[in-house]
């Protein structure tokens, strides 16, 4: 496993990092199986956050006997300082660990949330005033689109680590930033290096992912080709994906053969990912007050859209397994608010209800 420093904080972080977003709709025992595969296997920087469910528990029951061992991110939307300091103590008693490395202030996308945050009784104050105490290390930023904010918090000197999406279809343009952010000594993590597991190949027999992946793998190391990447932190799973993933990484950058390749395949498969074209998975728009697991529903919409003709069941499978369907949207427009990808949720909703309809 090839490691680098992030930025300027001292924290030396495998290039393969492990998003741990998807915990909460997992088994635990294959959580922590797969926390433990990645710790063996060199994998030393895991990303939380206060709205990845039950993630931040699951970590801390895996791995707080070996917590001299990773370096730990989490995350809090906490605006106000008196928010983010009861969700960093939330975070601490649920990792089971009395500091973090990095605390991101997350999802500060827009020039309004910046002041916020920056401004006086605001989440930095707190964020500093935890550092002061020994409780955070080290203080990031999570930013989504905006670019003009991402500049911003690079060249403010006040962020030691910026997490930004970037990929082989270069969602939100933060790749023009990443050399800006390596100049200033802020460490560069990559999220959402698949699209929320969409930038994917078609699953093989019986429905099943493939593993290894070619296309993971081929995007996982396009990212890493980027010396201006310090880590990348694909959400994983299962000991599998691990093991998948380490490879992968431990391929090292991607020739121009396989660099053009990889293009090749992911635009064969016809696919948009823009930000505010797809739902990402993140689960940030939950909970609907009328119980609509809505991440899942998208799912089964964009798989009974796009998959082929032999295994377009699996989406009409999972929207007859929702509890609530789109049908039960009563257009609050509460989800949208917390939506990163700025998705009009209430009306892809109404779109989905009609694909399913009869
Ligand atoms: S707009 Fe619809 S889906 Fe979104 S929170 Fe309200 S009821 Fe739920
Ligand atoms: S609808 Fe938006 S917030 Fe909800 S899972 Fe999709 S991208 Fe995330």
């Amino acid at each position: 496993m090839e490691y680098r420093q992030l930025g300027s904080t001292g924290l030396r972080v495998s290039r393969l990092g492990f998003g741990c977003i998807k915990f909460a709709q997992c088994k635990e025992p294959d959580v922590t199986a797969a926390l433990h595969r990645a710790l063996d296997l060199g994998v030393n920087f895991f990303d939380t956050a206060r709205a990845y469910g039950t993630s931040e528990e699951m970590i801390g029951r895996a791995l707080a006997q070996r917590r001299s061992e990773y370096v730990l991110a989490t995350k809090s939307h906490g605006r106000s300082a008196a928010a983010l300091t009861a969700d960093l103590e939330t975070s601490l008693r649920n990792l089971q660990t009395d500091y973090v490395d990095i605390l991101f202030l997350h999802t500060v996308s827009d020039a309004e949330t910046y002041e916020q945050v920056m401004g006086p009784g605001g989440g930095y104050e707190a964020a500093a005033k935890a550092k002061e105490q020994g409780k955070v290390a080290h203080i990031g930023v999570s930013i989504h689109r905006d670019l003009a904010t991402m500049r911003r918090a690079i060249e403010s000197g006040a962020f030691a680590v910026l997490m930004a999406a970037y990929s082989v279809i270069d969602q939100e343009g933060a790749g023009a930033l990443l050399p800006l952010a390596a100049r200033h000594g802020v460490g560069t993590v990559i999220m959402k290096p698949l699209s929320g597991g969409q930038l994917v190949s078609p699953p093989g027999p019986g429905g099943l992912p493939l593993s290894p992946d070619p296309v993971v793998t081929g995007v996982l190391r396009w990212i890493l080709s980027n010396p201006a990447v310090d880590s990348v932190i694909p959400g994983m799973v299962s000991a599998q994906q691990v093991e998948d993933n380490v490879a992968a990484a431990e391929r090292g950058p991607l020739a121009a053969d396989e660099r053009a390749e990889l293009i090749a395949i992911v635009a064969d498969l016809k696919k948009s990912y823009r930000y505010g074209q797809t739902c990402l998975r993140c689960g940030y728009c939950q909970p609907c007050p009328n119980g609509i697991n809505i991440p899942a529903i998208f799912q089964a919409a964009d798989e009974a859209r796009e998959y082929p003709d032999n295994l377009k069941h699996m989406g009409r499978e999972l929207y007859a397994a929702q509890e609530r369907t789109a049908a039960d949207c009563e257009e609050c427009g509460r989800c949208m608010e917390r939506c990163p990808a700025k998705l009009d949720i209430p009306r892809r909703l109404r779109e989905a209800a009609q694909l399913f309809a009869g």
